[in-house]
C-alpha cells in the first residue's frame, strides 16, 4: 500500500520576484544566475538565493555547465519537469477524461469514463471523482506531489467561484465542482470553460505560443470561441464571451437549442453536420454511403463522412465543404470583429482535412475586411484531442508560474 497522496504548496510562490524568475527559467532555461538578473534587472544576490530557494523545494535543477567566452563556464539552471504533476480533467458532453501532466505539459497517464445518460448532479461529481481518483492512485505509487486540479467544463462557467453555471449537455446548473474535489482530494482546484482552457493550452504549448492574439475555436456537439487579447483570456462580466456558436449566421435557418433560429451551431456543429447528410440521404441523395447504412440514417456519423469523402464520394465531400463554408461565415464574423493573429480549431470534423478546410478559409477571406483576412492564419491544433486536458492541465500550471 502505498502512503498518502503527496501534494505541493502554491504558497512558495506568493513573492512576485520568485514567480518572475521561475518564469524566465521556464521560457527561457537553461540560463544562468547572470542572465536572470540581467533580464529581471533584480541584484545578483537576490537572483541568488531566491533560485536557491526554488532549488530546495525541487522545482529548478542546475544542468551541465554552458558556454563561456574565456573564464569560468556559469552553470545553467532548468525547471525539473518531472518534480510535480498536476491532473486535467476535461467535461465533453458525454464523457469526462482526465490526464496527469508533468510541468511541461508532457501527458504521463489518462483515464477516461462516459457520463451516465441524463445524470443527477451526484452521478456526474461521481464520474469526475472517479477519473481523478484513478490518477491520483498512479500519481501516489510514483511518489510525486500533486500541485493541483483543472477542470476544462462545457457550457457556462463561473471561474472566480469555480462553479459550472450550465452544462447544456448534461441539463445541470450550479454545480460547485471546486468546492466539491478541493474537499475531496484536498488541493487547489481550478474551473473554467473548456474551450477557454484549450485555448491556454495552445498559449502554452501549441500553436498559439507567443501570440498576444489568436482564437481558439472547437467545434463539437457545440461550438465555442477561447479568445486570447493583448495577451490574456478574454472572459467578460457574465463569462460568456466566445460564444460564437450563438451567433447568427442565417436569420432564416434553423431553430438553435438555445432558442434562436439560425446560429452556427445549428448549422455546422458535429450533431448538426449529421442531420443534415441524415436528411439529404432520407430523401434519396445519391451516396456510397446508402449501401453502407441500408436506411438506417440515424447511424451516420461525422467520421463516416470523412471516410467516405476520401473514398470519393461526392455527396460526403459536398455536406463536409458546405460545413466548411458555414464555419468559415462564423470565422469570418470573428475576424472582423477581433482582428485576431491566427485561428486555431479543434474538434473531430477537421479529421476530414482539406475537404472541410479548403471552403472554410476560402470563405473566411471572401467574407473578412481585406486588412484582418490578410494577417489572419487558420490552422488545426496539433494538440488534438488532448487540448481539452492538457488545457485543464495548464490552468494548474499557470496558477504557479504567472499567479497574478
Ligand atoms: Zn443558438
Amino acid at each position: 500500500m502505498e502512503g498518502p497522496l503527496q501534494t505541493g504548496s502554491f504558497r512558495w510562490m506568493k513573492s512576485i520576484n520568485k514567480s518572475t524568475i521561475l518564469n524566465i527559467i521556464r521560457f527561457h532555461g537553461p540560463i544562468s544566475r547572470v542572465e536572470i538578473a540581467k533580464m529581471t534587472k533584480l541584484t545578483p544576490p537576490t537572483v541568488t538565493n531566491i533560485v536557491g530557494e526554488l532549488i530546495e523545494s525541487g522545482i529548478v535543477l542546475e544542468q551541465k555547465r554552458g558556454e563561456s567566452t574565456g573564464g569560468r563556464k556559469p552553470i545553467l539552471l532548468t525547471i525539473n519537469q518531472s518534480a510535480f504533476q498536476v491532473i486535467g480533467v476535461y467535461v465533453s458532453a458525454h464523457r469526462v477524461r482526465g490526464a496527469v501532466c508533468n510541468l511541461n505539459g508532457r501527458v504521463v497517464e489518462e483515464s477516461e469514463r462516459p457520463i451516465p445518460p441524463n445524470p443527477t448532479a451526484e452521478q456526474f461529481l461521481q464520474t469526475v471523482q472517479e477519473v481523478i481518483q484513478r490518477l491520483a492512485t498512479g500519481i501516489q505509487q510514483r511518489q510525486i506531489p500533486l500541485l493541483g486540479i483543472g477542470v476544462g467544463m462545457h457550457g457556462l462557467v463561473d471561474p472566480d467561484q469555480g462553479i459550472s453555471l450550465f452544462a447544456p449537455n448534461l441539463a445541470l446548473s450550479d454545480i460547485p465542482l471546486r468546492a466539491v474535489l478541493e474537499e475531496r482530494f484536498d488541493v487547489p482546484v481550478t474551473v473554467e470553460n473548456d474551450v477557454r482552457a484549450m485555448a491556454l493550452a495552445e498559449s502554452w504549448f501549441g500553436q498559439g505560443r507567443s501570440l498576444a492574439d489568436f482564437i481558439c475555436v472547437h467545434v463539437g456537439s457545440g461550438i465555442g470561441a477561447g479568445i486570447f487579447s493583448a495577451g490574456s483570456l478574454v472572459h467578460g462580466p457574465s463569462f460568456t464571451a466566445g460564444e460564437v456558436g450563438h451567433t447568427m449566421i442565417d436569420a432564416a435557418g434553423p431553430r438553435c437549442s438555445c432558442g434562436n433560429t439560425g446560429c452556427l451551431e445549428a448549422f455546422a456543429s458535429g450533431p448538426a453536420m449529421e442531420r443534415r447528410a441524415q436528411e439529404k440521404l432520407r430523401h434519396g441523395s445519391h451516396s456510397l454511403l446508402r449501401e453502407q447504412l441500408q436506411g438506417e440514417w440515424e447511424k451516420l456519423s461525422g467520421s463516416d463522412l470523412t471516410v467516405a469523402a476520401q473514398a470519393g464520394d461526392d455527396f460526403a465531400q459536398k455536406i463536409l465543404a458546405d460545413t466548411g463554408r458555414y464555419l468559415g461565415i462564423g470565422l469570418a464574423n470573428l475576424v472582423n470583429l477581433l482582428n485576431p493573429r491566427r485561428i486555431i480549431l479543434n474538434g473531430g470534423v477537421f479529421a476530414a482535412g482539406d475537404y472541410v478546410l479548403d471552403s472554410l478559409k476560402k470563405t473566411v477571406h471572401e467574407r473578412s475586411l481585406t486588412l484582418p483576412a490578410a494577417d489572419v492564419t487558420i490552422v488545426v491544433s496539433d494538440l488534438g484531442k488532448r487540448a481539452g486536458t492538457i488545457g485543464a492541465s495548464t490552468l494548474v500550471l499557470k496558477k504557479m508560474f504567472q499567479p497574478q
